[in-house]
């Protein structure tokens, strides 16, 4: 498994476009979509969001980078990790273009972008890439975050050309 691999989940995207939402997404009133589900692990990734930093967990014993949050690092199995403040910097992966909403909360966006983010770090994210047209986007095109204040309680960690 490449660092940072593995099938995301609890990304902050889901497929379709949406904030993923472990155990379902909760619609609130003036956001539609669903919301990202925050359970004890995700919960300061969400809360960093808020504050606009881009954190992920940096094992205390090997070093590297991992995401999605877990209580244990996934490359060496170590219980022990700090909150990093990343770059914020990285490129497209990987990526589709939504032209058909799956959940109609997403009908007014579309055409949109659900991309892997690899970022410098080395981990990857499940994001939007926003600020472009989807034709514009290519596979290791250079991306930096973004912050979309999606109601008082999330900001959602998007990528921009740089
Ligand atoms: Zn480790």
């Amino acid at each position: 498994m490449p660092p940072g691999g593995g099938p995301p989940r609890g990304g902050p995207m889901g497929p379709g476009g949406g904030p993923a939402a472990p155990g379902g997404g909760v619609a609130t009133q003036g956001y539609a979509k669903p919301l990202p589900g925050v359970d004890e692990e995700t919960k300061p990734f969400w809360d960093y969001a808020k504050q606009h930093e881009l954190r992920m967990q940096k094992c205390t014993k090997c070093g590297d980078f991992y995401y999605p949050p877990s209580s244990m690092c996934p490359h060496c199995h170590n219980w022990g990790a700090e909150w990093v403040k990343l770059s914020g910097k990285g490129e497209v992966y990987s990526f589709i273009v939504v032209r058909r909403a799956t959940n109609p909360a997403f009908a007014k966006e579309i055409p949109y972008v659900v991309a892997i983010i690899k970022t410098s770090e080395g981990t990857r994210l499940i994001s939007n890439v926003v600020g472009c047209k989807p034709e514009d986007v290519k596979i290791g095109m250079p991306v930096e975050v973004v912050f979309e204040d999606i109601n008082e309680d999330f900001s959602l960690p998007k990528f921009k050309p740089v």
